[in-house]
């Protein structure tokens, strides 16, 4: 979508927002896969009630992309545009045993930042692309761990009540990549209270992280980590697996050969044949398995 109205265009700059016309969200993604759409770079927090407010008076839908590492994209010129926040510098303020981070913080960096500081208990998260927002909003884990664990504070813009509020953690309920904050919320900074542990101990956690994600994750390849959520006790890899599925393709999206809950774009996949390959193995599993899986994966397809 572009954005037409020149009154729009004209307030974007007052606003500390960058327009990018036309950008391709198959560039701004892990997977590789999207079309274009206008995109709006957010400089300024305070600024982020006016976006909206203007974006909706002029009929304009939108979407919040953080890192784009768990997102699969349709196809040709998209129906909304997409507001991403820009990086502050600093992005992390230490504070004690407290993190002060803003939302488009790179989370790899947040994690080993916060190590180098003696500060652990995200080890797991070494490896997880994307921004500190987009792991908080997707209540992102690996191996036994899980951000929302370490959240003391979240500030977001509500829109429910269009205004920019601060949650304690303990209102805010994190799942399993699940949380209660509302579609429409939008992620801004969190304050994360975590456990002091020597730099060397931190070092040796995030060291077997990484070896279990190489030797198990197509790291090489262009995808979006895990694309279903793992059923209550069972695993989807592992049912994909046994099904003889890994390799399967359509066009250029393929189940990966070494995780097949991995579903990597080869070549030049698009979102067309990356939701008929999803779209396939699901119904697959759900006549083996009786089992609905569940996408993991965000599907921004219209
Ligand atoms: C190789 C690989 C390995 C991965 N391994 C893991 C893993 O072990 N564990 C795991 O949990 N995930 C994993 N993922 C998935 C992904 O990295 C995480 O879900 C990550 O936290 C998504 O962050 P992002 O900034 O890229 O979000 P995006 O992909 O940009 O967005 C994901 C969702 O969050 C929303 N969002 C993003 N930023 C904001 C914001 N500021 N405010 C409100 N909403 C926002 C988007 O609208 C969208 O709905 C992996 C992905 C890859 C490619």
């Amino acid at each position: 979508m572009r954005i037409e109205d020149a009154n729009i265009v004209a307030a974007l700059p007052d606003l500390g927002v960058e327009l990018g016309r036309g950008a391709s969200l198959a560039e701004l993604t892990s997977l590789g896969i999207g079309g274009t759409t206008d995109l709006l770079r957010i400089k300024n927090h305070e600024s982020i009630a006016s976006l909206l407010n203007l974006l909706d008076s002029g009929g304009v839908p939108h979407r919040f992309l953080g890192g784009g590492s768990n997102l699969l994209v349709g196809d040709g010129e998209l129906p909304w545009v997409v507001l991403q926040l820009a990086r502050p510098n600093p992005d992390i303020v230490l504070e004690g045993n407290v993190a002060h981070v803003d939302a488009a913080a790179d989370l790899g960096r947040t994690v080993t930042y916060c190590a180098k500081h003696d500060l652990g208990g995200m080890e797991g998260l070494i490896g997880v692309p994307g921004t500190v927002g987009g792991a908080l909003r997707m209540n992102a884990g690996a191996y036994g761990m899980q951000i929302g664990s370490y959240v003391r504070e979240v500030k977001l813009y509500r829109a429910a009540t269009r205004k920019i509020e601060i949650l304690r953690g303990e209102q805010i309920s994190f799942e399993y990549r699940h949380t209660s904050f509302a579609p429409d919320d939008m992620m801004l900074a969190v304050k994360l209270e975590l456990p002091s542990k020597p730099y060397k101990e931190i070092l040796q956690g995030i060291r077997i992280c990484n070896e279990k994600r190489r030797s198990s994750q197509p790291l090489g390849q262009k995808s979006a980590g895990c694309i279903f959520k793992n059923p209550p006790g069972a695993s989807a890899g592992r049912m994909i697996d046994e099904l003889g599925l890994k390799g399967l393709s359509v066009g250029d999206a393929r189940v990966s050969d070494r995780h097949a809950n991995f579903f990597v774009n080869a070549k030049k996949a698009s979102a067309k044949d990356m939701l008929a390959l999803v779209a396939g193995v699901r119904e697959r599993v759900h006549w083996a398995f009786h089992v609905e899986l569940e996408h993991e994966v965000v599907i921004w397809n219209a």
